[in-house]
């Protein structure tokens, strides 16, 4: 009788933006699955979490990202799922924004999960197997007059994900788009206001939680691989707009 029982932990997932709100319980949702994990942000947060590799790479930096997963895929084995979770949103009206703010939105939301994707797209589609799940947002098919460059950002990244999911489909490559309402996280601070000054700009929505939304992912990727939950929209009850 055999009586080994294997740690090793299930496959690499790799967040991107783990230091933070969703990525972060994302990262502890996953963990507690018994995934192995590479967390990347421009400073990660050591966590306690087994199995876990880090690094502090810009999303925009394809060449870092690129190195970061090699580097993890050397110590846990290749990348079974991708979660393009970095990100920035400036609410402010376009007369207040500068040229530099919306290019930074477009380079961490949409060209960061462009490169985050190249990084282990070839990967999964020799292995015939593999799961990127981009976090979009509701903003990816509702405009908004507050978020202009927030919003071209997430409507191009819905576009990314469904011609990418055209194009790997059959090669049993999952790309799932993910597009949550307000979640209660820090994402204001990059603004510069307060949470309360976030809520006033925003109408007072009602938030789910990030741990809520986590829950949302994991069941999404743990769907039997040869399904796929191409695109979903997921917000408060009380949400009406
Ligand atoms: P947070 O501000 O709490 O977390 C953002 C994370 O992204 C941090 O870990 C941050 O770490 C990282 N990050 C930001 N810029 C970069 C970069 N250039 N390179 C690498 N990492 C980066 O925000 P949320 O958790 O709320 O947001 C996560 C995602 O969810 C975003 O894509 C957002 O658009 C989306 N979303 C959020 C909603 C919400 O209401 N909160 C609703 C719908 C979608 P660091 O600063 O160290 O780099």
């Amino acid at each position: 009788m055999n009586l080994l029982v294997s740690d090793a932990p299930k496959p690499l997932v790799v967040i991107t933006g783990a230091s933070s709100g969703i990525g972060l319980a994302i990262a502890e949702t996953l963990s507690a699955r018994g995934h192995a994990l590479l967390l990347i942000a421009r400073h990660t947060k050591e966590l306690d979490l087994p199995n876990a590799a880090y690094a502090d790479v810009d999303v925009g930096d394809y060449e870092a990202l690129k190195k970061a997963v090699v580097d993890a895929e050397a110590q846990f084995g290749p990348v079974d799922c991708l979660i393009n979770n970095a990100g920035i949103a400036d609410v402010r009206p376009f007369e207040k924004v500068e040229p530099e703010d919306y290019e930074r939105e477009i380079r961490t939301n949409l060209l960061g999960a462009l490169n985050g994707t190249k990084a282990v797209y070839d990967g999964m589609l020799e292995r015939k197997q593999g799961t990127i799940i981009n976090i979009s947002s509701i903003s990816d098919r509702k405009t908004c007059p507050v978020a202009v460059g927030y919003t071209a950002s997430k409507y191009g990244m819905r576009s990314v994900s469904e011609s990418l999911r055209e194009a790997a489909a059959a090669a049993g490559v999952r790309v799932i788009n993910l597009s949550p309402a307000y979640i209660r996280t820090n994402i204001h601070a990059g603004m510069g206001v307060t949470f309360e000054e976030y809520c006033e700009l925003l109408g007072h929505p009602d938030f789910m939680t990030a741990e809520e939304f986590a829950d949302v992912v994991r069941y999404c990727y743990e769907m039997p691989p040869h399904l796929c939950v191409r695109d979903m929209v997921i917000t408060p009850t009380k949400s009406s707009f």
